[in-house]
């Protein structure tokens, strides 16, 4: 399956000082795929200036979409805001604080491509303590046996899924959902690809 496009969808909370590198970063290598694309920054209610940086980077940027949420709702209710908003046949969301390179997306829409519903980035060399590693460990396993979705990496956003999933997630109508695990229980190939 070749998308005619793609979106990146990207939850923005107080990032007004990575914002710059992750636009031009994400716009670099969006415009570098073989097929259209779109970025959607949703700013959750910020108090910096994210909110006006991304309000300026639409008006310049003809790819950029902004979302400005009047208040903060969280990390998850932001990115379905902007899976709402998203048209893309596949849907890419990261975070904004570039601890997912955008340079690792093509990889994950080669697997979609492939024939994956959603493809989730897995982070074997991380940049975290080893507190946080043996923390983010305890929480995968307990992830998994309380939703009994294996969604993987539970702390890497980086992932992109097939649009009948992004509209099955949304049908939901649950802004209290953690979407990687509600997106998995929808998916029958999933794939994980390191990054
Ligand atoms: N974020 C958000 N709303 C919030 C908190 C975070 O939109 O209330 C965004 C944040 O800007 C980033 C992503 O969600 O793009 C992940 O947040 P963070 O880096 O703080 O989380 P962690 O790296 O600990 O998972
Ligand atoms: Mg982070």
């Amino acid at each position: 399956m070749t998308p005619r496009l793609v979106s990146f969808v990207v939850p923005v909370y107080n990032e007004q000082d990575n914002l710059p590198e992750l636009v031009r970063r994400s716009l670099a290598v969006g415009r570098a795929l073989p097929y259209a694309f779109e970025l959607v920054l949703v700013n959750d209610g910020s108090r910096d200036d994210s909110a006006k940086i991304i309000a300026a980077t639409a008006e310049r940027e003809p790819e950029v979409v902004g979302v400005l949420l009047n208040r903060n709702y969280g990390q998850h209710a932001a990115v379905l805001a902007g899976l709402a908003e998203a048209r893309g046949d596949v849907v890419v969301t990261l975070d904004a604080d570039l601890q997912n390179p955008p340079e690792e997306i093509p990889k994950l829409l080669a697997a979609i491509e492939e024939g994956c519903d959603v493809v989730s980035g897995l982070r074997r060399r991380r940049k975290d303590t080893l507190f946080r590693r043996v923390a983010s460990r305890l929480m995968n396993q307990l992830m998994l046996r309380i939703t009994r979705v294996n969604v993987g990496d539970y702390g890497c956003m980086l992932r992109a899924y097939r649009r009948d999933i992004v509209d099955a997630v949304l049908a939901c109508g649950d802004r209290s959902a953690y979407v990687p695990a509600l997106a998995n229980s929808f998916a029958g190939r999933i794939r994980e690809i390191e990054v």
